[in-house]
């Protein structure tokens, strides 16, 4: 079913951030100008977060407001922030880290999180952050491959995750752990922090150092870290202001995990470089305390994600009734397909629509984007923000084609703009993957129409996208066939009204080892403590064969495509050579 455009008023188009002239006249100088700097063109993304708004007389300024789980509150200042920030890079350089060194922060919306994310960076190393609700295998391979020095989280996680492997990773010199106590061998941040000293200046860095990594999936092989330099900070500033309407002191709520890039780019960069008030908040989707925290927090700009959304729609259309949102100026939303039905839903419940926009790991930033000023398709993810130029291709041997309007192929964008990655660590070919005929290639299948509206069609891998997290099914079955039972796994994503997508795994058994339910509940057990409840599997369901191509690899897609009954056309001749 078609929906119809949703008009924005004059009177909102007037007083949106981006309007037709500012598009028009875009450079990336622009974005540049929005940003202080360090003298010798050096800059630092801490710097442009905190320091530079304190020393421009806004440190009383509200930065952060965090809501604990159990009704506790907690507000930072922009000084308040800087100096925490300050400490823990003094924490780091007391334990012998230097600049380029990585950090990883393993813990869920806690205060502590920000404060190791930026202090990492004022100390010029690198912060990679980690999803939380991951088991020990996806934490312990991540840790490997960024070579960890240090890491920051609580007691019980460590507990939990990373006591049993720590020694086997000799790269890492230095845990900090949350509070005032830590377990043997670690170092408890809160004395450490307290004897720390508050002046440590923002290291000056080159645009081009590397400052993130984040973890990403593939389809085959391990996870690929896609490394993002300060410079990024520039995009992170535009976009926030432009694609969701950013100004300093807006209230502002991101809904996701920092340990996802979206957590760390909107929910920590691009707020605190527009210098807005952010809420940070540590309960999950429950719906009273989501909609309670939308009216007493006066939020005004809300960025979550479909998988939520669509729960609410569930709770019905009288939800938002008994609440005065009437702070609520923009809606948005992000990580998945976002139903037309839920934007429809959204501008009659919230008497705004949910304004989605794309992008993923490796952008770093909103490419695709319905702005405030722009009238809204529901189901379309929008129009490329200025700066960036996007194009439907597919690929011709090492170069592409380029898509017709109206034809479906693969979303493709021009590179250069400043949160692009500029690596997968350590893996120069498949990163080289990535480009042909002078694009980026992003993995999704897409649509243009003749207004210049994107359409999200599908992945063209076979990546499954569950609650908004991104999985590779290879890392999927490479923890169930551990599992003695099993011989071999395929692992797809099955369509779910609410997830979007749900984690299914098919095994073939050993011999001496028949399908029974207390198999396939061992099988998933053993799945969640390797992978965490987030990345296992909901069903394994038991065959005697998977579908291989003539060169032995699991054709994924043609299971998949069996099970949702749909025809198997050429799906049987595709040789998955994805990465
Ligand atoms: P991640 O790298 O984990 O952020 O995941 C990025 C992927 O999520 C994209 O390549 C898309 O497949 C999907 N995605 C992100 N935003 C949207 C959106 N607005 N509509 C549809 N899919 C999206």
């Amino acid at each position: 079913m078609a929906f119809e455009t949703i008009r924005k008023p004059e009177d909102i188009r007037a007083s949106a951030a981006l309007n037709d002239e500012i598009r028009a006249r875009f450079t990336w100088a622009d974005a540049r100008a929005m940003l202080t700097g360090l003298p010798g063109g050096k800059l630092n993304i801490a710097h442009e977060a905190l320091d530079r708004h304190v020393a421009a007389g806004h440190g009383d300024d509200p930065a952060m407001t965090w809501l604990g789980r159990d009704g506790a509150r907690r507000a930072f200042t922009y000084a308040d922030l800087a100096g925490r920030t300050a400490r823990f890079a003094d924490v780091l350089r007391a334990h012998g880290l230097a600049p380029g060194d990585r950090v990883f922060g393993l813990m869920g919306r806690e205060p502590d999180l920000v404060v190791a994310a930026l202090g990492t960076l004022k100390a010029g190393m690198v912060f990679s952050p980690l999803f939380s609700a991951f088991g020990p295998e996806p934490i312990r391979t991540r840790m490997d491959i960024g070579g960890a020095a240090a890491l920051v989280t609580t007691e019980a996680l460590y507990r939990r995750k990373i006591a049993a492997w720590r020694t086997d990773l000799p790269s890492l010199k230095l845990v900090l752990i949350a509070g005032d106590d830590a377990p043997e061998g670690c170092v408890a941040l809160g004395p450490a922090m307290a004897a720390a000293s508050d002046d440590f200046a923002p290291v000056p860095m080159d645009p081009e150092d590397p400052a993130l990594i984040h973890f990403t999936s593939g389809t085959t092989g391990k996870p690929k870290g896609a490394v993002h330099v300060h410079g990024a900070v520039a995009y992170h500033a535009m976009t926030g202001k432009y694609a969701l309407e950013m100004r300093p002191g807006t209230r502002y709520w991101c809904t996701a995990d920092p340990g996802w890039v979206t957590g760390t780019s909107y929910g920590i960069i691009a707020p605190l470089a527009n210098r807005v008030h952010m809420t940070l908040v540590e309960e999950e989707y429950v719906l009273e305390v989501w909609l309670s925290i939308l009216q007493d927090e006066r939020i005004e700009v809300w960025y979550t994600a479909p998988t939520a959304i669509r729960m609410m729609m569930r709770a019905g259309e009288d939800i938002a009734r008994p609440y005065d949102l009437s702070a609520l100026r923009f809606l948005a939303s992000v990580g998945e397909p976002l139903n037309p039905e839920a934007v429809v839903w959204g501008n009659r419940v919230f008497g705004r629509p949910f304004h989605d926009n794309w992008w993923q790991t490796e952008t770093g930033g909103i490419v695709i984007a319905n702005t405030q000023a722009m009238d809204i398709k529901p189901g379309s993810m929008g129009k490329p923000l200025p700066g960036q130029v996007a194009g439907i291709v597919e690929r011709d041997g090492d170069g592409v084609r380029e898509c017709a309007e109206g034809e479906i192929g693969e979303l493709a964008l021009r590179p250069g703009w400043p949160s692009m990655m500029r690596a997968y660590l350590h893996e120069e070919a498949r990163y080289a993957k990535c480009f042909a005929g002078g694009w980026y290639l992003t993995g999704d299948l897409a649509m243009r129409d003749a207004d210049g509206y994107y359409w999200f069609v599908g992945r063209a891998d076979d990546l499954i996208k569950t609650s908004g997290h991104l999985i590779g099914p290879f890392e999927v079955e490479s923890a169930l066939i551990e599992h003695e039972a099993v011989a071999e796994a395929a692992v797809i994503g099955l369509p779910d009204e609410t997830a979007g997508e749900v984690v299914r795994a098919y095994v073939c058994l050993n011999p001496g080892f028949e399908p029974s339910e207390d198999l396939e509940k061992s099988i998933r057990g053993h799945a969640r403590g390797r992978l965490g409840p987030a990345v296992a599997p909901r069903e394994v369901v038991f065959r005697k064969t998977l579908p291989r191509t003539r060169s032995g690899k699991i054709m994924r897609r043609l299971l998949k495509a069996r099970e949702m009954g749909l025809p198997e056309g050429d799906i049987s001749t595709l040789e998955s050579d994805e990465t």
